[in-house]
């Protein structure tokens, strides 16, 4: 199914103050699709979603959602749009002082007039899409790494969105947690026939989740593709991020206090 893509990057390019951070990118996300967006730390991915969502603007370039350029749109008219997008930012940013209930509800108390009754009802039943029932008057604290990203999901789909972005799904969870929202994606994509773009820097995930993956290297997309064209890539960029075995995934030390003292700027 080509039709029009849900979402569309042309000749992206954008900077942080001088620095170019993305270099001009072009990709689209077809409907009912995931696309999985790799890339080592600090190559661009978080950023590049920012300007999927329209909250960061590029320098040069254009992203359409649904058929519509964001550049050309009123205030008013990206907030309708946004409606039909959901978002599970790296970390989860859950709200501490609110149950995991209150952070589930609010985008329905944000954009709709339901009452309440209703928008507990369909608390619940996200809940128990990502697996946890009857966990909706816990507080955010009490919960463990892959708990957080699952209600950080109920929240992004509580309103079911046609588009979904989730940043780094599978960062700092162990193994079988990790595998287990891979699970999740894949049968939000088969059940709410949703399209997602799913951001992450593990191979295994990404081999696992995607339809095409893309992959980004020091702001540049160097090749987006099957995840056979990617397995058989011979891009050295692209083959060094699926040798990757787990003792490499620390940068080395000098690479490693390069990247601290530069992003203090220090
Ligand atoms: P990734 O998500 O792939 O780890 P990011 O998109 O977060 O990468 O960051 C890409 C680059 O932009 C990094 O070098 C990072 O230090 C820099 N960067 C990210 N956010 C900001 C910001 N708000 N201001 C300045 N530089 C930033
Ligand atoms: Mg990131």
């Amino acid at each position: 199914m080509e039709d029009t893509p849900i979402a569309l990057i042309k000749n992206l390019t954008t900077h942080y103050d001088d620095v170019e951070i993305l270099s001009d990118i072009n990709l689209h996300v077809n409907t009912n699709e995931i696309l999985v967006i790799m890339g080592g730390s600090g190559s661009g991915k978080s950023t590049l979603l920012r300007h999927m969502l329209g909250l960061n603007q590029p320098t040069s370039g254009d992203v359409e959602l649904f058929g519509q350029d964001l550049k050309s749109m009123r205030m008013q008219d990206l907030c309708n749009l946004r409606q039909k997008i959901g978002v599970s930012f790296q970390g989860g940013a859950l709200f501490n002082s609110m149950t995991v209930g209150e952070n589930i509800i609010l985008p329905l108390k944000e954009h709709t007039k339901l009452d309440d009754k209703t928008m507990q009802i369909m608390m619940r039943i996200k809940l128990e899409v990502v697996n946890l029932a009857g966990f909706e008057n816990l507080m955010p604290d009490q919960l463990s790494g892959g708990m957080i990203k699952r209600v950080a999901l109920a929240r992004a789909i509580i309103m079911d969105p046609a588009l979904l972005f989730f940043d780094e799904p599978s960062a700092g969870l162990d193994p079988v947690v990790s595998a287990e929202l891979d699970e999740l994606i894949l049968t939000l994509k088969g059940a709410m026939n949703m399209s997602i773009v799913v951001v992450t820097h593990e191979i295994e995930s990404a081999m696992k989740i995607a339809d095409r993956i893309a992959v980004l290297d020091k702001g540049k997309l160097v090749q987006i593709g099957t995840k056979e064209e990617i397995r058989n890539s011979d891009h050295p960029r692209v083959r060094m991020l699926i040798n990757r075995i787990p003792e490499n995934i620390q940068p080395d030390s000098d690479e490693y206090m390069e990247r601290l003292t530069r992003e203090n700027n220090i």
